[in-house]
């Protein structure tokens, strides 16, 4: 029995067949790491791209050797590519336009799926991806991470919640599927900031979301602020209950596309059950089943 709402299950159904994700490196930068900012406290110098492609590369060369590199893990026919690194609509129009189509034609890509933050989606780029949203598929993911403020502000977010409503509204008025990011674990937060961020996107228009666990980066500021404030980190027992309970507030037509964080393990300091991302996985499948939680189940907005 599926107990939540598949990517794979939404592309089965949309198109018959499986497809996986390409990540794909655009080369972008983020607003929020540029002009002395030194982004969001647990970003790392990849930008949140960790298993992305080397950015020297052109756009199809990353997608011939990701292609590679999967098919003797997993076999499927099409691809979509994940620009994942950075602030994916974070450039000029034409370097954005470029770097999209250049990925669209290649063989086998039926689809984008675009990272950024909401601060960077102006008209021009709402129309941009109207525009491939017409003939491919496309969502666009919006690293939220959490809806109560002071942690936002502690995070080095650098937009308020209200900039988050206002993207997801303008992408939806466009007819882009919107996927949001949310982190439980993050400092100074217990379970009832993790239900408040649950319960505020799942008042929202939103298609998919993916769960992350927080993970300390060596590589990242966050790891310098574990030192210096020591915060509690979430155990696998906290974040794996979270998540299914997370399932049951949801919305039923929401894709779960993530259901735990993936830290680059030679950088991960903490937590170290985090590193082990099947066994966290396996964990949230068989407490949902002993929980008989099925997604949507406690939705009631
Ligand atoms: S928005 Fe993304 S790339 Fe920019 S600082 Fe935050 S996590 Fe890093």
């Amino acid at each position: 029995m599926n107990r939540y709402y598949t990517l794979s299950d939404y592309f089965k159904e949309k198109y018959g067949y499986k497809i996986l994700k390409l990540s794909v490196n655009g080369g972008f930068t983020c607003p929020n790491r540029i002009n002395g900012l030194k982004g969001c406290l647990f970003c790392s110098d990849l930008g949140s791209g960790e298993f992305g492609e080397d950015s020297s590369l052109s756009i199809r060369e990353q997608i011939v050797r990701q292609k590679n590199f999967l098919k003797h893990k997993n076999k499927a026919n099409k691809y979509i590519a994940y620009f994942q690194s950075f602030t994916n609509t974070f450039d000029k129009i034409e370097n954005l336009e470029n770097k999209y189509y250049e990925a669209l034609n290649c063989d086998t890509i039926i689809g984008l799926a675009i990272a950024t933050r909401p601060d960077c989606i102006d008209d021009k780029v709402i129309d941009l991806l109207k525009e491939i949203n017409e003939k491919y598929e496309l969502w666009v993911e919006l690293g939220f991470q959490t809806s109560n403020a002071k942690t936002a502000n502690l995070i080095r977010r650098g937009y308020d919640n209200s900039v988050f409503i206002d993207a997801v509204g303008r992408l939806n008025s466009a007819g882009i599927k919107v996927v949001s990011h949310l982190i439980f674990g993050l400092p100074n937060e217990n379970v009832e900031d993790w239900v408040n961020s649950v319960d505020f996107i799942s008042k929202m228009n939103l298609w998919g979301v993916k769960f992350h666990s927080l993970y300390i980066q060596k590589n990242s500021d966050l790891y310098k602020y574990y030192l210096e404030n020591n915060f509690k980190i979430i155990s696998k027992d906290e974040y794996t209950d979270m998540v299914c309970r997370a399932i049951s507030l949801i919305p039923k037509n929401y894709v779960v596309h993530r259901l735990t964080g993936d830290a680059d393990k030679t950088q991960l300091y903490l937590p170290k059950w985090s590193a082990d991302k099947l066994s966290v996985i396996g964990l949230i499948q068989k407490k949902l089943k002993i929980k008989n939680i099925v997604q949507g189940i406690n939705y009631n907005y």
